[in-house]
């Protein structure tokens, strides 16, 4: 079963059964889309995932690197692991402080 998820991303050949699945159940996608990588496993189901901005600073003319890190839903069929480059999307909060899900493996 192919579902579109409002973005162009790889379809996950496994299948699963969670409520937040992207792919298998009826949350919905909206909002922004980043790249980031797996920094830790928080908990079941909750990964960090961290991404690198660069923030102008006109006084100076110049960049400064900044680091953004946020809790993100894995659904389990997407297997990631701390290291892995992913794909993420926001969707409506699923709980206090997750309200982006992984949505492709890169
Ligand atoms: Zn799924």
């Amino acid at each position: 079963m192919k579902k579109n998820i409002g973005i162009e991303v790889k379809q996950p050949e496994n299948t699963c059964d969670d409520i937040n699945c992207p792919f298998h159940s009826n949350i919905s996608l909206r909002g922004k889309v980043f790249e980031g990588t797996i920094v830790s496993n928080v908990f079941h189901k909750t990964v960090s995932v961290e991404w690198e901005r660069r923030l102008k600073i006109p006084k100076y003319e110049r960049y400064e690197k900044r680091r953004t890190k946020i809790r993100v839903h894995s659904t389990p069929c997407i297997e990631v692991k701390p290291g892995d480059k992913v794909k993420i999307m926001e969707c409506r909060p699923i709980s206090k402080t997750k309200n982006f899900i992984i949505v492709e493996k890169i």
